[in-house]
């Protein structure tokens, strides 16, 4: 399966093209400096590096040049049609894209929506996507998103300390960056330590010249050190990091305009503001070396700032069982290492030295580890490849969740876990809201339209009381409450399995809203399991709506679920829904995929 994969700057667009069978890289390249007239082709194959001078005036010229690049006689693609899919590069996806998103429109209005939050970014990368789009008109788009492995943070971690409506209202809170590298140095270390992802705590440290810390615990980011924009946190490059607000609304009284205060913590801050010197680590490094005090203090600044996160994480995570360097300064810096780890024996942190001054990772996908021997805390050096991890997270939004990793036999379909919700009329809204409250979304799901909001309510039965149960809108014409067995057990309520919508004979419950009760005479179910499909799919799979089938789930608990309904529509996205017991009954995740296993009775 080729993938193609596409991260378009203002100035330029780079590109992988991936074996994915195999991983392997057919051809790296870039075209640098598009949209002046010195555009230049840099690509590397396994025959060698070419470079070229290229007319690319504009992104869709650039990326016809690339795909004429790699359908010439004897190139990488025998045709066009070649490609499974493109993925997309998108630096920032706000709270409602925080996964990968095969892209429609309203994925577009998104990314443009989000341009507020990385107005350097967004903009260049959609304009790559449409260009591609254009080029490619017949291949399946896929966005990633920088933001989206720090999507599932918890409130305490994204939200900051200003009033709550700022984040209702606009959006501000912190969302992180440089995801797929710390999603493939997460990856890296659990394959390195030959342990499960959900096993391990771990400090990601990403140095380049953005820099980034990520405390991953389980495989998921539950904190990370930039924020609403990638200005926050360590110092960079040139980026100031932390600093205290009232700096900038000093500078600002002084008489900076608002442009000239961000142009300065983004582009004159970091190792070049300190060190005056270069915002290139190996230049500071040789001006300290020299004798050069700045440079000395910006280098001390950058470590000291790296080894307080460090800090913070080990104990947001309650332990570490690694750290993990990567990026230009992670990697190939013995220096830094050595300076962030020193003192660090207290959290089972103790370099060998001697690796470390060696540690020369093998590009793109190689780990060495730098940690003495018996040292309770592992320091890795990854050398990162989002562009890989870019690759990865496209076949698993085409091919199903875990396909790359665990393949399954026959035709893969995606699992989503339901947890407990209420789909709610408007008269009940009124009642638990008041008049005319208009809930706030939270995050789509994976039906079209369909999004979980910020508000919930809780469940009050004969026998006991669920709090906090997640709201599904838009509002629907009747209530209807969808529950676990265990969850009604709970509640002391018989729930019948339905299909959604059909309730008639269904037990009601009470509903608890921040405004008032409501009682409803009925509506409680358990939800029949389903696949959502599109009539291809259908075709493939040879059903039709209302078909009933089988679907296996491979792993450490095996399990055959049979009575699984099928429903076909045109916007529904290929997806198996099964509620939280069934769930834990056969181990599945958001990240599982099942196996079609033929229709029932057939
Ligand atoms: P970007 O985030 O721009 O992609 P990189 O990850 O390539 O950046 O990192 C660039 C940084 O890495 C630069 O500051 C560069 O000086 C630094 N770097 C590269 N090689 C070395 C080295 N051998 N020693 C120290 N720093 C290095």
């Amino acid at each position: 399966m080729k993938v193609l994969v596409l991260n378009a700057g203002s100035t330029s667009v780079k590109y992988n093209l991936y074996e994915m069978d195999t991983e392997a890289v057919l051809v790296r390249g870039v075209i640098e400096r598009v949209g002046t007239p010195a555009a230049q082709h840099i690509a590397r194959t396994a025959a060698g590096r070419t470079e070229s001078a290229v007319s690319a005036g504009t992104h869709r010229e650039a990326i016809d040049h690339i795909l004429s690049s790699l359908t010439v006689e004897g190139g990488a693609l025998a045709d066009r049609s070649e490609l499974r899919a493109v993925g997309h590069r998108v630096v920032h996806g706000g709270e409602r894209l925080l996964q990968p998103e095969v892209i429609t429109d309203e994925v577009k209005r998104v990314i443009a929506e989000c341009a507020r939050f990385a107005p350097l970014h967004n903009p260049a990368n959609l304009s790559g996507i449409e260009a591609a789009m254009q080029a490619l008109p017949d291949v399946q788009h896929v966005a990633v998103f920088d933001t989206a492995f720090h999507g599932e943070l918890p409130p305490a971690a994204y939200l900051y300390g200003l009033p709550y409506e700022l984040y209702l209202d606009k959006g501000i809170r912190r969302y992180g960056f440089h995801g797929p590298s710390h999603q493939f140095m997460a990856a890296s270390a659990a394959e390195f330590l030959k342990t499960e992802a959900s096993e391990l705590k771990l400090i990601t440290c990403h140095l380049g010249g953005g820099a980034s810390v990520a405390a991953i615990d389980g495989g998921r980011s539950v904190d990370t050190s930039m924020g609403m924009t990638p200005l926050q946190g360590l110092v960079m490059a040139t980026r100031a990091g932390d600093v205290d607000p009232a700096i900038a609304t000093m500078l600002m009284r002084d008489g900076m305009s608002a442009d000239a205060v961000e142009e300065l913590l983004n582009k004159r801050s970091g190792l070049l503001g300190v060190s005056g010197v270069s915002q290139d680590f190996r230049d500071v490094e040789r001006a300290a070396a020299d004798g050069n005090n700045r440079a000395r203090l910006a280098i001390e600044l950058f470590v000291n700032r790296v080894k307080k996160y460090i800090g913070a994480y080990a104990a947001v995570l309650g332990g570490v069982d690694a750290i993990v360097f990567t990026g230009g300064i992670g990697e190939n810096s013995a220096r830094v290492r050595r300076e962030v780890c020193s003192d660090l024996l207290f959290m089972g942190v103790s370099l060998d030295n001697e690796r470390n001054d060696s540690a020369q990772p093998k590009a793109n996908g190689g780990v060495i580890e730098v940690s003495a021997k018996k040292a309770p805390t592992r320091v890795l050096v990854v050398a990162t490849d989002e562009e890989r991890m870019i690759a990865r997270e496209v076949v698993r939004r085409i091919a199903g969740p875990t396909a790359a990793r665990r393949r399954v036999t026959g035709g893969s379909i995606p699992v989503g876990v339901s947890v407990r919700h209420v789909h709610l009329s408007r008269a009940d809204s009124d009642q638990l809201f008041g008049e005319g409250y208009e809930h706030t979304v939270k995050r789509a799901v994976s039906q079209p339209g369909q999004y979980v909001c910020r508000e919930t309510v809780d469940l009050v039965g004969p026998k006991g009381e669920i709090q906090r149960v997640a709201i599904i809108n838009p509002l629907r014409k009747e209530t209807q409450v969808e529950v676990a067995r265990t969850d009604a057990i709970t509640l002391g309520i018989s729930a019948p399995l339905r299909e959604s919508g059909k309730l008639q004979d269904t037990p009601g419950i009470t509903l608890r809203g921040p405004k008032g009760t409501v009682s409803i005479a009925r509506g409680v179910i358990m939800a029949h399991r389903h696949v959502h499909m599109n009539p291809a799919e259908a075709a493939q799979f040879g059903v039709t709506d209302g078909a009933v089938i089988r679907v296996r789930v491979e792993g450490d608990r095996e399990t055959t679920f049979g009575d699984v309904l099928v429903r076909v529509r045109d916007d529904f996205a290929l997806d198996m829904h099964v509620d939280t017991d069934e769930a834990n009954a056969a181990a599945l995740s958001n990240d599982s995929v099942a196996a079609f296993d033929g229709i029932q009775g057939s």
